[in-house]
């Protein structure tokens, strides 16, 4: 079979939600991507409420058997402790080749037709269609690019897949816990590890992985700053890979896609600038996606705009996480932010309700994120 409703290339968490969603709405479905699952995905593996929501919407999963299940958060500021919160809401900590896999099977269960590994040779959006360098052609109703940071059909429909001096950039490496040892289950995030980001340290069942992400443009040698954090909790890095990857949060497209053509995940750039949070907002971008798709099918052209009109309150939610991002990581402001937070549990708990996914930024509201702001440039 070489025609289908809907093309979705790439089989992330944004892709193979929408492949699913498709699959269940009745849609005959194309998946392609350029790795064979299982594969690795560098990623910190937080699953917030959010994304836990969108899972089990989507697919009627639970994280996984093998995800970590914790409820305590450390808030540092290099080595002075801020705050510790316990008994929060469970936050769950997975590694994304057992994740990613779970999803993609989800995904060719429920009838998806997998090109999976394979390479992409051309696009065409117009009709749309995709030729795989095996000579094979794939046409369809509508696509969805699902293709991660890098993606080919943002680069298609845009002429680059992100502006370098806006976007975000993280570096983790994965220690494998001490035999014998049962994992710490304190999350860490340590706001001074990174410029314009933070650093984190989320255990896993099978040890612990710890990040820096924050702006590119700000950040010289984030290499460097997770060494100095590795050092700061006493861990040796020696021996152990150290990987970095794009984290899209800084460029969003106003307008991902375009006629039958739509963005879903980190392809559009739907990261949240101040947590990094990115599977929960693919899982939810993918499904809206595959629904705009099955309600235009009959005139596909217009699937774009459907799109458009669902994903409008996620760019607005995003927009104000960047007007959040301003106050949290911003030089002058960020160390009063930081004293506030120490002095004030509760805004260290609402702040971790935000990160876990169980408060919206529509809840704070603009005016009084504002507000805040404008108290600490008083205050000084
Ligand atoms: C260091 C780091 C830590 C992070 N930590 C967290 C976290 O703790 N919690 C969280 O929620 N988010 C986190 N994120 C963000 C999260 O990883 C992403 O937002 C999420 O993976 C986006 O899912 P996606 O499906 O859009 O893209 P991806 O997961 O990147 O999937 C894209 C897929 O497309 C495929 N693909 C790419 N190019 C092509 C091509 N040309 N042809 C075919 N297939 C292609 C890839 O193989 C891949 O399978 C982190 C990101 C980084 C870099």
């Amino acid at each position: 079979m070489t025609s289908f409703d809907v093309i979705v290339i790439g089989a992330g968490p944004a892709g193979s939600a929408a492949a699913r969603k498709a699959c269940d709405l009745g849609l005959s479905v194309a998946l392609i991507d350029k790795a064979a699952f299982p594969r690795d995905k560098l990623c910190g593996g937080g699953v917030t409420r959010r994304a836990a929501r969108e899972l089990r919407d989507v697919f009627g999963l639970l994280p996984g058997p093998e995800a970590l299940s914790t409820h305590e958060v450390r808030l540092v500021a290099g080595r002075d402790v801020l705050g510790e919160q316990r008994g929060l809401p469970a936050f769950a900590m997975i590694m994304r080749r057992r994740f990613d896999a779970m999803l993609y099977e989800a995904a060719v269960g429920a009838g998806a037709v997998a090109f999976c590994p394979a390479r992409i040779a051309t696009l065409d959006l117009q009709a749309p269609s995709v030729t795989l360098q095996d000579g094979r052609v794939l046409r369809a109703k509508a696509l969805i690019g699902a293709d991660g940071a890098n993606s080919v059909v943002a680069k298609a429909l845009h002429g680059r897949a992100y502006d370098p001096a806006l976007i975000g950039f993280g570096m983790e490496i994965e220690f494998p816990a001490p035999a014998g040892q049962p994992p710490d289950p304190v999350v860490e995030i340590d706001f001074t590890a990174a410029v314009w980001g933070y650093g984190w340290a989320f255990p896993k069942a099978g040890g612990l992985t710890l990040g820096v992400g924050g702006r590119l443009s700000r950040n010289a040698d984030l290499r460097a700053a997770l060494a100095a954090y590795a050092a700061r909790r006493g861990l040796d890095p020696a021996g152990l890979p150290c990987k970095g990857a794009f984290l899209p949060f800084g460029d969003p497209r106003p307008q991902p896609g375009r006629g039958a053509v739509m963005l879903a995940g980190d392809a559009a750039g739907l990261v949240d600038p101040v947590t990094g949070e990115g599977i929960g907002w693919a899982l939810h971008s993918g499904q809206l996606a595959a629904r705009a798709v099955a309600e235009t099918i009959a005139t596909p052209e217009k699937a774009f705009a459907a799109y458009a009109r669902a994903l409008a309150p996620v760019q607005a939610e995003l927009r104000r996480a960047r007007f959040l991002a301003r106050l949290v990581y911003h030089p002058q402001l960020a160390p009063r932010f930081l004293r506030h937070l120490h002095r004030t549990p509760r805004l260290q708990r609402r702040f971790l309700s935000l990160v876990g996914g169980e408060m919206d930024y529509a809840d704070i509201g603009l005016a009084s994120i504002g507000r805040v702001i404008g108290g600490l440039i008083r205050r000084g």
